[in-house]
């Protein structure tokens, strides 16, 4: 018999996994061009050619009982050293390798972050719409999930519904910029007013509250966009990264954990945190592929390959008339779900929503309905795909429009 924890993931298992699956099989039935896949935050850019150099180097100089060995449950010292060098280069901090725990992905640096922090009841705070594993996440270590409704106007962070949700049980606050589903990037005043707010409720309440943003995204922005870095804001902040968008590389499981020296207790959190790293069962970060990174911190993504298809998308469904958020960072668009015309009276967001991802799905277009992020009546897009996916699709979603604008 499963355990009882498990049950409900059974039930509601990831609608955008299906999603992806359903993607596979329309392609099978019309033809993988026929098919308008927006569902998964898969990259379509090949990781840099750069990146698989590295990983033949490596064999080529390495002696391979060290790359293919148990290393520190950290890391490669050398690999967090040339990390936290090349973000003091970028962002004007002073982070030493030891500050940094090399994970397996994001994923995993929530996992390990999490771990570290919580005891049964704590609440976390997030902010919808969110990346749905956050519910999970933060369940694996019992703790409980808050949600600050949005500011759909901005979709920055919703500060008064934010500052009433904090009570004496709040651990932790989790933000995701830029962001995903809905493109935004937060701007500094944003990260300002948040520090501000989180700085007032320590002190009222007499403990600390610890920030984690989560930057799987981070070098992903448009426009000129820049993303705050965090740490220099507010002390008690952790920083979870992963290289699975940035350089293209999601099946190798690589991220890490930043703890600043100016979070409370930062060398006990830091030794707590490399055996949650342990005891999570993960061990350690990949090694081939983690010291392939570490020979590649400053490498770029294709951000080129992104800003076509970003503006290709949005310009070309505002003309259409649809209402999007401009994205500004990620590869992700937001769209406002449209009432069908023969809508019945009193249909809720969600049912609309629902109408408008099936009516999608008779022109072979996969989208992901806003409710799998905990913010019903808009849907969002990964762009994240071929140009031409892009310019195909867009004569199909002239043709959804029909029916609903
Ligand atoms: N956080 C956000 C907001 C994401 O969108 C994702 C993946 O899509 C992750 C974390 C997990 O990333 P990783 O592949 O590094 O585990």
């Amino acid at each position: 018999m499963i355990s009882e924890k498990m049950r409900p993931f059974l039930e509601n298992n990831s609608a955008i996994r299906m999603m992806f699956e359903e993607g596979k099989k329309m392609a099978e039935l019309y033809g993988a061009d026929k098919v308008y896949d927006f569902s998964l935050g898969n990259p379509n850019v090949p990781a840099p050619q750069r990146v698989n150099q590295a990983i033949k180097d490596i064999l080529d100089e390495e002696d391979s009982l060290y790359v293919h060995g148990y290393m520190s449950n950290a890391g490669y010292p050398e690999v967090r050293e040339a990390i936290a060098a090349n973000l003091n280069e970028r962002f004007d901090t002073k982070f030493a390798g030891r500050n940094l725990i090399m994970t397996v992905g994001a994923g995993s640096g929530l996992n390990v972050a999490l771990k570290t922090l919580l005891n049964p009841g704590d609440e976390v705070i997030t902010f919808a719409p969110y990346f749905l594993e956050y519910r999970a996440y933060v369940t694996n270590y019992d703790g409980v999930l808050v949600t600050v409704e949005p500011d759909t106007e901005t979709f920055q962070i919703n500060r008064e519904a934010f500052r009433v949700k904090i009570n004496e049980k709040t651990k932790a606050v989790i933000i995701n910029n830029p962001n995903n589903p809905t493109g935004v990037v937060y701007s500094e005043e944003t990260i300002q007013a948040l520090a501000a707010i989180l700085e007032e409720k320590q002190k009222e309440y007499g403990h600390a509250i610890y920030l984690i943003s989560d930057e799987p995204y981070r070098e992903l922005v448009f426009d000129g966009a820049t993303v705050p870095f965090v740490t220099k804001y507010y002390a008690n902040t952790m920083v979870v990264y992963s290289y699975s968008k940035s350089l293209s590389l999601p099946g190798e499981r690589i991220g890490y954990v930043l703890i600043p020296d100016e979070l409370e207790e930062s060398a006990m959190t830091i030794d707590a945190a490399t055996i949650a790293n342990r005891i999570s069962g993960c061990v350690n970060a990949p090694s081939l592929i983690q010291l392939a990174v570490g020979r590649c911190v400053d490498c770029q993504a294709d951000l080129a390959f992104y800003d076509r298809n970003r503006k290709t998308l949005y310009e070309g469904l505002t003309e259409l008339g649809f209402t999007c958020v401009r994205p500004q960072g990620a590869f992700y668009l937001w769209l406002k779900v449209p009432m069908a015309k023969d809508a019945a009276e009193g249909t809720d967001l969600a049912a609309a929503e629902a109408a408008f991802v099936n009516a999608a799905k008779k022109y072979h277009i996969l989208i992901v309905p806003g409710s799998s992020f905990a913010c019903p009546g808009y849907v969002r897009l990964a762009y994240c795909v071929s140009y031409e996916t892009i310019v195909n699709a867009l004569p199909e979603f002239a043709k959804l429009g029909k029916e609903f604008l």
